[in-house]
C-alpha cells in the first residue's frame, strides 16, 4: 500500500467517525502551497482521532444537570467510557494529562524529589502487615495469580515504598530528606462511579513519600511538599481551597486536603468568611468557627490532592530504620497524592459552559487553533497566511492545531472549535483579503474576539504562555 492510499483509506475511517469527508486531493492541492515541514510534522484536525458524536439537526440535547463538562467531554471524544468507571483519554485527553504531568514534574524536581514507577501489583502480604488488607475491605482490587499468590491493583504505595526502604538496606543520613514519587494508574473499586473521572474505579494519580529521620525535619519537608502543591495549582489557576483534613485511614497526625469548590463535589467543606479557615465537615460538626465564633459558610469540594504528615505508623511496621548513635530511629515519613484525572475533570467542570467546554490555559489540548478559509472561497487566496501563523507560533513554542478540513464553512470548524475549547482560535476569513489582511482572534476563556494584523497577532502570542515555555519544551 502507498503512502497516498493509506492516506484515503484514513480519511473515509475518519468520515465514518465524525461524519466529515475530507477530499484528500483538494486538500494536497491547498498544502503544496506550505512548507514541507508542514505537511510532514503538523498536527491536522483532518487526521485527528476525535470520534465527535454527531447529533441530528432537529434532536433536542437534554443538559445534565449533575455536570456540565462530563457530557461534553464524552460527546467531543476527549475520553471515552471502556467499562462501568473506566475511561478511556482519547487523544486530546492523553494530551491534557502530559500537559499537566510536565507541570508536575517540573516543581517535584525543584523540591528534589525523585521520579520512579513502582509494580502496579502489589503483594497482599504487604497490606496485611499494617492491617489495610482488612480496612480497605472490598474496595481494594484483588486477584491470584497462578502460585494463589493474592495481589492487589494498588490504590496507594505506603506498604509498598516503606518495604522497599527496607530491603535496599542502608539509607545514608546525606539522602535524607528521601522524596520519592511516582504518576501512575492507580485503583479502587468504587461502589458508585460518577461522572467520568471524577470518581472512577481506575485513575491516575501521582504519588510522593517521604522519610526524614526527626518529627521537626519531616514537618519542613512537609511544608515543602504543600508549597509545591500550591504552585501546582496556582499554575493551572482555577481557583482551589487548603482544608484542614482528616488523617482517616492513613494514620498520621496532621493532613491537608486541597479541593475545587463545585457543585459536583462530594465533600462538604466549611469555611469561615471572617479568618480564613477551613474545615472538612467530617472534622467539625459544628456550625460555627472555634478561632472566631463567626457561622461557617458550606461549600462542596473536590478534593484533588491530599498532604498526611504519617509519623512512623508504616516505618514501625516494616522496621524502616536508620542507625544513628547506636541506636535505630524509625524514619518520620509523609505521603503526598494528586489525582491527576480528577483535578482535569474538576478543573474543566469549573470553567465550562452547558455547551462548550473550556480548559485551563496551560493543560488544553491545544492551545491554538488555526482555522484557514474554506476551499473555493472569496477568502481562499488567503490560504498562504497559515504558513505564516505557523512559522510565527513555531518561533514562540506555542501549540496549535490546524483545522484543515476546508471543504467544510468556517462557521461549521469554528462551532467544534469552540465546542472542544481551545483557548485561542485563529480564523483566515474575510478580513485576510483585504489591502492590509485582518486575523480573528478569540480569546475563549476570555469571551474576547478582536481583528489583527500579522504584526498584532505576533505581539498578542508574546504576551501568552510567557510562564509555560518551560513547560511546553516538554511536550512538544
Ligand atoms: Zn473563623
Amino acid at each position: 500500500m502507498s503512502c497516498d492510499q493509506r492516506d484515503d483509506k484514513l480519511s473515509t475511517t475518519f468520515s465514518l467517525c465524525s461524519c466529515v469527508t475530507v477530499d484528500n486531493k483538494l486538500l494536497r492541492n491547498s498544502l503544496t502551497k506550505m512548507s514541507n515541514k508542514l505537511i510532514k510534522n503538523i498536527n491536522r484536525m483532518s487526521k485527528l482521532f476525535q470520534p465527535i458524536k454527531v447529533f441530528p439537526k432537529e434532536a433536542i440535547i437534554k443538559h445534565d444537570d449533575k455536570s456540565k463538562s462530563y457530557r461534553l467531554l464524552l460527546d467531543m471524544g476527549v475520553i471515552r467510557q471502556a467499562n462501568p468507571g473506566m475511561y478511556t483519554l482519547l487523544p486530546l485527553g492523553y494530551r491534557v494529562l502530559d500537559k499537566l504531568i510536565a507541570i508536575v514534574d517540573n516543581e517535584m524536581s525543584n523540591i528534589g524529589a525523585q521520579k520512579m514507577l513502582l509494580p502496579h501489583l502489589t503483594s497482599a502480604k504487604l497490606w496485611n502487615q499494617t492491617g489495610r488488607l482488612s480496612e480497605m475491605g472490598p474496595e481494594l482490587i484483588k486477584l491470584k495469580d497462578r502460585h494463589h499468590d493474592t495481589l492487589i491493583l494498588s490504590p496507594t504505595y505506603e506498604e509498598a515504598i516503606t518495604s522497599l526502604i527496607v530491603k535496599v538496606g542502608s539509607i545514608q543520613k546525606s539522602q535524607l530528606p528521601l522524596l520519592l514519587y511516582q504518576i501512575s494508574t492507580k485503583w479502587r473499586d468504587e461502589m458508585k462511579p460518577r461522572l467520568g473521572l471524577l470518581r472512577s474505579r481506575e485513575f491516575v494519580m501521582k504519588d510522593l513519600y517521604s522519610f526524614d529521620l526527626t518529627i521537626e525535619n519531616a514537618k519542613e519537608t512537609y511544608e515543602s511538599v504543600n508549597q509545591a502543591y500550591n504552585n501546582i495549582l496556582s499554575h493551572i489557576g482555577v481557583p482551589y481551597t487548603v482544608v484542614l483534613g482528616d488523617p482517616g485511614l492513613m494514620g498520621g497526625n496532621l493532613s491537608h486536603e486541597y479541593h475545587y469548590f463545585s457543585d459536583i463535589g462530594e465533600d462538604t467543606i466549611l469555611s469561615c468568611d471572617s479568618c480564613g479557615i477551613n474545615v472538612n465537615a467530617t472534622m467539625n460538626n459544628k456550625s460555627t468557627c472555634d478561632n472566631c465564633g463567626k457561622k461557617f459558610t458550606e461549600h462542596m469540594g473536590v478534593e484533588i490532592a491530599h498532604a498526611f504528615l504519617l509519623g512512623n505508623k508504616y516505618t514501625k511496621a516494616f522496621e524502616a530504620s536508620c542507625h544513628v548513635q547506636d541506636s535505630q530511629v524509625y524514619f518520620e515519613m509523609g505521603c503526598y497524592g494528586l489525582g491527576l484525572t480528577r483535578l482535569i475533570t474538576a478543573a474543566v467542570e469549573i470553567l465550562s459552559t452547558h455547551e462548550c467546554l473550556r480548559w485551563p490555559k496551560c493543560i488544553a489540548p491545544f492551545t491554538v487553533c488555526i482555522l484557514p478559509p474554506k476551499e473555493k472561497s472569496k477568502e481562499s487566496s488567503a490560504f498562504h497566511y497559515t504558513d505564516k501563523i505557523v512559522d510565527m507560533l513555531d518561533e514562540k513554542n506555542i501549540d496549535y492545531i490546524i483545522d484543515d478540513r476546508i471543504n467544510l464553512t468556517i462557521g461549521r470548524r469554528l462551532f467544534d472549535a469552540k465546542k472542544t475549547g481551545y483557548p485561542y482560535l485563529i480564523v483566515i476569513g474575510k478580513n485576510s483579503i483585504q489591502p492590509n489582511p485582518l486575523f480573528e482572534i478569540h480569546d475563549l476563556n476570555n469571551s474576547q474576539e478582536s481583528n489583527m494584523s500579522l504584526d498584532q497577532l505576533i505581539d498578542f502570542f508574546n504576551n501568552v504562555n510567557v510562564d509555560d515555555e518551560k513547560i511546553k519544551e516538554a511536550i512538544i
